[in-house]
């Protein structure tokens, strides 16, 4: 048993050995991704439960790396915060979001939005304001046009300076989505501290509603929460009819999942700017 204690423990040594090398390989490739053009913005729809009309979309980024093929953001954005490089690769990003939305606005003649994913270390950057304002001025989008995502997470280490930079960006024109409610902690005490204007309903309540009456019964309170704080919801990771069925009788305003799309590229994206999704 003592031997294999020993080599359990070379396994575990050489193991986390190789993590970190690939950490730090990772972190040096990553470093040069944008200006290789390795990374992607994908966008994936957000519809209206009430009609099936397309609403808003979400940016989510994608590496194409040269090596390791078409890595996910679980894949590296940790690397890119650890390291302070999701700074540029955040504005990056950004830029992107806001010029293509820009764009499907002035094709489509439709208010369409577009949510963009804001890490904590954005949050904590002492330029932000200047970043994103210097952005729109930019791409010329309308700040209507933009709802950047946040989570509980990030805001509850200091609520005060939170709710007091988030006021800012609001300044800007801008809205506020809450990503991922309900994983955090004490979400409903505090949310009302919070200028956000939509709150998305993480997968893992989405996922059971078919199953459990119980959970049905929390999304019910969160959204009657919303609601009376004049916030709308959008659930995440909706997969099956029978959820966004339950959802939109639940009051639920929008949905987005794979029942209505995936994350597509902008020109898989342009063929459904049209499209009803009511029929699904
Ligand atoms: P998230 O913000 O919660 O994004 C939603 C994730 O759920 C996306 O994964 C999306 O592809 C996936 N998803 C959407 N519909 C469904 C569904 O019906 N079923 C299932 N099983 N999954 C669904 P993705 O693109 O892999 O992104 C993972 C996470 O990485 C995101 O979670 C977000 O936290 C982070 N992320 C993605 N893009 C960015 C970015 O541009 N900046 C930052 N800071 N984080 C990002
Ligand atoms: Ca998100
Ligand atoms: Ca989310
Ligand atoms: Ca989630």
């Amino acid at each position: 048993a003592k031997s294999h204690g020993a080599e359990n423990y070379a396994i575990f040594h050489q193991t986390m050995h190789l993590q970190s090398l690939t950490r730090m390989q990772l972190e040096h490739d990553l470093s040069r991704a944008v200006w290789q053009n390795e990374l992607r913005v994908c966008y994936q729809p957000i519809i209206s439960l009430a009609d099936g009309s397309l609403q808003a979309f979400e940016a989510l980024v994608r590496w194409q790396h040269p090596t390791l093929g078409l890595l996910s953001p679980d894949q590296f954005i940790a690397i890119a915060e650890d390291s302070g490089l999701i700074i540029p690769i955040g504005a990056w990003i950004l830029r992107e979001a806001c010029e293509q939305i820009h764009k499907w606005r002035n094709q489509t003649h439709l208010p369409l939005s577009m949510h963009v994913n804001l890490s904590a270390r954005q949050l904590d950057q002492l330029d932000l304001l200047d970043s994103i304002r210097g952005i729109l001025a930019e791409t010329q989008l309308d700040p209507r046009g933009l709802k950047l995502e946040i989570t509980e997470t990030m805001v509850f280490n200091n609520l005060e300076y939170a709710a007091a930079m988030l006021r800012q960006i609001k300044g800007l024109g801008i809205q506020l989505s809450m990503d991922d409610f309900g994983t955090g902690y004490a979400s409903l005490s505090y949310l009302h501290q919070l200028p956000v204007d939509n709150l998305k309903i993480d997968r893992s309540f989405v996922e059971t509603i078919d199953t459990s009456g119980t959970e049905s019964e929390i999304i019910q309170a969160v959204i009657q929460l919303a609601h009376s704080l004049n916030i709308d919801v959008v659930a995440e990771g909706v997969e099956t009819v029978e959820q966004a069925n339950r959802l939109k009788n639940l009051g639920c305003e929008y949905a987005q999942g794979y029942l209505f799309a995936k994350p597509m590229e902008p020109g898989q994206i342009e063929k459904v700017l049209h499209k009803n999704f009511a029929s699904l």
